[in-house]
Parts: structure tokens; sequence; C-alpha cells
């Protein structure tokens, strides 16, 4: 092993040759400790780019990445240890239902999640919008929130995948983002580093949807499986529609104070909730945790344990303690606050969901530049369903903004977003399909 170059490995990638266990392993651990440098990485990135790596090689990648750091070990836990990752999107906030959701079911959910990215929310953005509530705990912090109430929800530690940090810093800057075998590596590097039994996968599809084609993201969705199934690891896809916001609002705030109404039940049908339904009973039957897994996630939500167990995980990561009881109190709320009104009647036919991603984060809700900081009371909320009739002066949605400039500006934006016509429009399924 000692003798291998970096160099000679990109040159058999460049060239469409199966790279050896060996050979992987050596190029991440110098990607790791620097002694690969990072022309060596965006070269090898572009010609897994261009040739590609068989499902062997893709999981022994994406172990050698969740080996270059910690790997979390769960001790005295008496049930299995589930997570669900999604590919971001808009309005999509079910991690926050389903977390809890889990643990009320007998899971233990250590969710290391993300921020936002380009159009898309971020978990720990929506969290950051709780006041005191702690994003970053000691590892021997997070560990005991997750054993005592079976959820933790914080954000990526510099212990877990530094390989995936170093590598994915690279390509972002090499155009080489968008391989299949190398996004399925570095999601699951870190999702792997959980120590999980079970993990759910949500990779959406449509306008709001990280990869452009419904073909890209069942490739993603099952290049995912196969490689967390390859490394042990019970691992279910579902494709997922993004064809419209998945919450009835979008912004940081606002979509944490979705999340409360609808553990405290006062929510009723709706794509946010059926899709954290399909999600959680998913990871409850990955888990074994029982045969009618369905009917126990709709248990726990209804008698109020996955409310409660969502109140206790704020507390102890450092937020209020009546949080569920008083977060309309606690959440920041915008000065101006406004609806964009239809100019036209008709069905809304459809809403392009990149664009409101891109209203919430012009509003300030999200980052140009990754040093931003955010503004979490802004966004949009009372999003109409695709499919909905519309009169002319009709809200279109609220534009939650810090000053008249930004409304104005965001309301343009709504607007041209948003598809009125005369024919039907059928949103089809928020689930469109499962890979198991
Ligand atoms: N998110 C990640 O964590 N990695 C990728 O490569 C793409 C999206």
């Amino acid at each position: 092993m000692e003798d291998m170059l970096p160099q000679e490995i990109i040159r058999r990638k460049r060239d469409g040759a199966k790279l050896s266990p060996e050979e992987i392993r050596f190029f991440v651990r110098g990607i790791a400790d620097g002694s690969v440098g990072e022309g060596q990485i965006g070269s090898f990135a572009m010609a897994v780019f261009f040739r590609g790596m068989e499902m062997e090689e893709r999981v022994v990648l994406t172990e050698a990445m969740r080996d270059s750091g910690a790997v979390l070990r769960w001790e005295g836990l008496d049930g299995p240890v589930l997570d669900k990752h999604s590919t971001g999107g808009v309005g999509d906030c079910t991690s926050l239902i389903l977390g809890p959701v889990v643990a009320a079911c007998g899971g233990f959910v250590p969710m290391i999640s993300g921020r936002g990215l380009g159009h898309t929310g971020g978990t720990l953005d929506k969290l950051d919008s709780i006041p005191g509530y702690r994003t970053s705990p000691e590892e021997a912090d997070f560990k005991r929130v997750v054993k005592e109430v079976g959820v933790a929800i914080i954000g990526q530690t510099a212990a877990l995948a530094p390989a995936d940090k170093r590598f994915y810093a690279v390509r972002d800057v090499t155009a080489t983002v968008e391989s299949i075998d190398l996004i399925t590596a570095s999601i699951l590097s870190k999702k792997l580093a959980e120590g999980l039994d079970g993990l759910v996968m949500d990779v959406k599809t449509g306008s709001g949807a990280f990869m452009p084609t419904y073909e890209d993201s069942r490739r993603l969705a099952e290049s995912i499986v196969g490689v967390a199934t390859g490394a042990g690891v019970r691992t279910t896809g579902m494709l997922t529609d993004m064809n419209q916001p998945l919450a009835s609002c979008a912004g940081n705030a606002l979509e944490v104070l979705e999340c409360v109404r609808l553990l405290r039940g006062e929510l009723g049908a709706g794509r946010l909730l059926e899709l954290s339904i399909r999600l959680s009973a998913e990871l409850v039957g990955l888990g074994g945790l029982g045969e009618d897994a369905e009917g126990m996630v709709r248990e726990a939500l209804a008698s109020g344990e996955a409310a409660e167990r969502f109140g206790r995980m704020v507390a102890a990561l450092g937020g209020p303690v009546d949080f569920v009881e008083r977060a309309e109190f606690h959440l920041p709320e915008a000065p101006v606050v406004k609806a964009v009104e239809a100019g036209e009647e008709g069905r809304l036919t459809g809403v392009e969901t990149r664009e409101l991603g891109l209203a919430v984060v012009e509003l300030g809700g999200g980052r140009r530049q990754a040093e931003d900081s955010i503004d979490y009371a802004v966004g949009l909320s009372g999003f109409l369903p695709v499919g909905a009739a519309i009169e002319v002066g009709q809200a279109l949605c609220l534009v939650h903004a810090r000053s008249e400039d930004d409304w104005e500006q965001a309301a343009r934006r709504i607007r041209a977003a948003h598809r009125v016509g005369a024919g039907g429009a059928d949103p089809g399924p928020v689930v469109q399909e499962l890979l198991r």
C-alpha cells in the first residue's frame, strides 16, 4: 500500500479501470490526512464523474470515507438505531416530525442534519430558530439525549467523516458535485457514521428537487439503497414528489411552527403529514418495532407522545421548556406580513418550487454565501395546493419580509412561479415509488 501513487490511481480511473479496495482506501486516507493534493482530488472526482464506479467500488469508497473519522457506537439502548435522510426540498420539515414519532414508537434517532443548500432549506437552520437550542452539543450530551429522549437532532461535527468535508469542498469548485457515485458516498459516509441499524432515504423528484429528472432521482435512490445495504444497514429508498412545497409554508421559524402545530394535533390532512407518516412507518418497520407500523405512528401522533418527545428534545438541548405549548411566543416574527394576490382566475396547474425556495433565500431565510447569517423569521406561508381553484385577488401566499422592498421583490418572483390555467391539475401522489 505504501508504494501506491495517487496519480496512478487517478490514471487508472481516467482510463476506465475498476479500482481495487486498497487503491480506494489509500486515496481516501490521503484526502483525510492531506497527503493527496487538491488538484489530485479534483482530478479523481472528474475521472469518477466520467467513468463511474461499480457497486463494489462505491461500497468501499463509502466505508473508507465513513471510517476517516469517528463512528458512533451505541451501547445499552433497548431499541434499534434509526434515521432518515432527504436530498432536500422546499417546506420539507419531515425530520422534525419523524424524529420524535419514531422515538415514541421505541426507536432511537441520532439525527445529524445539514444546513440549507441552494434553494433548499436545512433542518439545522430550522432548529437554530428556536432560542437556546444547541445544534453542536458535546458528543456525550448528544448521546445522553438520544438515550434519554429517544431523539436528538444536531449538526455535522468535525469528528464524523472528515474526508467528506475536504472532498466535498473540492467537488463544489470543480463541477463534480453531480456524480451519483460521489453523492452516494458523501451522503452515506456521514449517515453510516451515526452507527445505524436502519435508514430511510427520501430522494426528491420534481421542480424543487436537487436531481434534475425522475430517472436521475431514481438512479440516486437505487445507488444509495445498494451501497447502504452493502455496508450492512437495512435501507429503503422513497422517491417523493417535490413539484410543490411539502408544508404549507417555507422559511425556518414558520416551518418549525407548522411542525409543532402538527404535533399538537391542530393540523389535518396534508402532504407534510402524509409523508411524515409514510417515512416514519417505514423506519418503524425496518427497526422491527411492531407489525402495524403505520398504526403505531398514527397513535404516537394522536396520543401526544410524539409532541412530548419533541418538547423534551428541545429542552434537553437548551431550548425553552414550554416550547411545544408556546412555540408562537418563542419564535421570531417578521415585521411585514402581506399577501401576494392572484391576478387571474382559474386553477393552480403548477408551481416552480425551486423559485419559491429562492424567494425565501432572497428574503434572507437562506444563504447566498456559506458565511452569511440567516433571518429566521422570514419566509412564505399559506401556499395553495396544486389543483386549487383561484379567483382574482385571492392570496397565493403570505410573504413574511424584513422590509417593504424585500416584500416587493419576493412578490414578483412568487407571481411568476405560480401557473394559473383553465385545465385540471392532478398533483399525483406524494410517494411516487418505494425501493427496498
Ligand atoms: N449532499 C451531500 O452531503 N453530499 C453530496 O455530494 C450532495 C449533497
